[in-house]
């Protein structure tokens, strides 16, 4: 299999001010790689003909295919098409069908079309056009000197429509007719990303297909798979492989693979063990119960949650005794213990999880930030209550608390 080199070019001054991110780039990188295209360079250039021309003559050298996104609207700076022009001397036409969707617009609009909006229905003579069923100038893909170019508009909902729809398809059939690219991702809880990478290093040092890619992500890690085969049969079969045989290292931690995440996986463990749940949450904030409520079929099992932020709420809501707060204070083993059985108590729940601690910038009562207790209890047994020191800022140690709080009631619930 030829071995294909492809480069994204971003064009828009925004860009370049950093008034916003090239999240164009990064979900085009993606799914290239999911398609089996090799990216070998991004670039950002300005709304200036001559730079983007410039940069156009460099990818054409040096690319097998390149994307370009942005300068495909109606105004002076979206000059996209003249810069190619200038570095492959191809022509530009007007596309009927494009041009009467956008005179179409401003007729439903009731608004009179300026004449710049003519620009954005020309495409280079030659090209594939591809329809933009989300907006006005469409893609467009053509070849020059043996090099594949493809156009789109800079707005993200625009180039993923016409990606998905048009180029993609278009790109695998041109490139790569025989083969189908499938990939899996697993996902793990309660181990990091530099441990998990040391247990697979074997797998990982001699993987050729699947490819085994690890990332760390603000829930947890997860490896993507990707293989690449005849058939979605034989390439399901090497992702099986390769899963099984990184399971038999690091299956312990494992939760679930693609979409199903972490909140989901303990939503229907909870359902098929018919328990409900409880949060009392002081440093957290409710953000512990808020992602389990954002699962379909939450209501079966999430009872509620009592963000007991003030020590007075510990004491007059949640029932935590005097004694307890005087003598070990509010962020304290024994508080977390009480908060955990308390609220599974108030809000009828066979399982309590509280948590509470110090999110910074200041100590509390003498104990560090990143000082953390969650505390779960479970139906007539004694509450597990666990110390943890996160590092980072407030919002880390708050986010960091609440994950803890995922990964020890999943290893409650899984046994
Ligand atoms: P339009 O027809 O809407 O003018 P265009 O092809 O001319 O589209 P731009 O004007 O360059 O594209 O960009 C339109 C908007 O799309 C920008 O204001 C920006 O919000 C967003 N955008 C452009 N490029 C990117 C990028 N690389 N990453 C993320 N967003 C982008
Ligand atoms: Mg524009």
């Amino acid at each position: 299999m030829k071995q294909v080199n492809a480069e994204i070019i971003a064009v828009g001054t925004e860009l370049l001010l950093g008034q916003i991110a090239n999240t164009n780039a990064q979900w085009i990188s993606e799914q290239l790689a999911l398609h089996g295209i090799n990216v070998f360079y991004h670039g950002v250039v300005g709304d200036n003909q001559k730079r983007v021309a410039d940069s156009f003559q460099l990818a054409q050298t040096r690319s097998d295919v390149v994307i370009v996104t942005g300068g495909l609207g109606p105004t002076d700076d979206d000059l996209t098409r003249e810069a190619f022009q200038l570095i492959s001397g191809l022509n530009v036409v007007e596309h009927g069908p494009s041009m009467e969707k956008i005179e179409a617009y401003f007729s439903r609009q009731n608004t009179v079309m300026t004449p710049n909006n003519r620009k954005q229905a020309r495409v280079f003579s030659g090209s594939t056009v591809i329809m933009n069923e989300v907006g006005m100038a469409p893609g467009m893909i053509v070849e020059h000197d043996q090099t594949i170019w493809v156009f789109l508009p800079g707005v993200p909902r625009e180039m993923k429509s016409l990606m998905r729809e048009g180029v993609l398809p278009i790109l695998s059939q041109k490139l790569d007719q025989h083969h189908v690219i499938r990939s899996y991702v697993l996902r793990f809880i309660g181990i990091g990303e530099s441990k998990l990478e040391h247990e697979l290093k074997e797998l990982i040092d001699k993987q050729d297909n699947p490819t085994i890619a690890p990332l760390a992500q603000s829930d947890g890690v997860v490896i993507r798979l990707t293989a690449k085969a005849l058939s979605d049969k034989q390439a399901n079969l090497l992702l099986d492989q390769t899963k099984d045989a990184i399971l038999a290292k690091v299956g312990e931690f494992y939760y679930g693979m693609n979409e199903e995440t972490i909140q989901h996986r303990i939503v229907s463990l909870l359902r098929s063990q018919q328990c409900q749940i409880a949060s009392a949450e002081s440093l957290t904030g409710g953000k512990f119960i808020e992602k389990l409520i954002s699962v379909p079929g939450a209501s079966q099992v999430c009872k509620g949650s009592i963000v007991c932020y003030d020590a007075s709420v510990k004491r007059e809501v949640l029932h935590v005794s005097n004694e307890i707060i005087d003598q070990f204070g509010t962020v304290s083993e024994e508080c977390a213990q009480e908060m955990a059985k308390n609220v599974a108590d108030l809000l009828q729940a066979s399982i309590g999880i509280s948590f509470t601690g110090v999110a910074g910038p200041d100590p509390i009562e003498g104990k560090p930030v990143g000082t953390v207790y969650i505390g779960v209890y479970r139906d007539g047994e004694d509450s597990i209550v666990r110390k943890y020191e996160f590092l980072g800022d407030r919002e880390t140690i708050r986010q960091r608390a609440a994950l803890k709080g995922y990964e020890l009631l999943y290893s409650l619930l899984k046994g």
